[in-house]
């Protein structure tokens, strides 16, 4: 699998159906074959970055 974002496979698993990537440093949670994307920031706090992808770009390929 590759970050929708940055388009790395540089992916680290940090949970159940999550990841963490580490060029761009966001979060990937998977769920029912899509990416949803989240970016960490600064005060800890999560949003959203899934509208920054098409449908396409968030669906995984197997
Ligand atoms: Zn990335």
């Amino acid at each position: 699998m590759k970050c929708p974002n940055c388009k790395s496979k540089d992916i680290g698993k940090i949970g159940v159906n999550q990841y963490y990537c580490w060029s761009c440093f966001i979060e990937l949670s998977i769920l029912q074959g899509q990416i949803y994307t989240h970016q960490v920031e600064e005060d800890g706090t999560l949003s959203s970055l899934d509208d920054l992808f098409e449908d396409d770009d968030r669906t995984i390929s197997m």
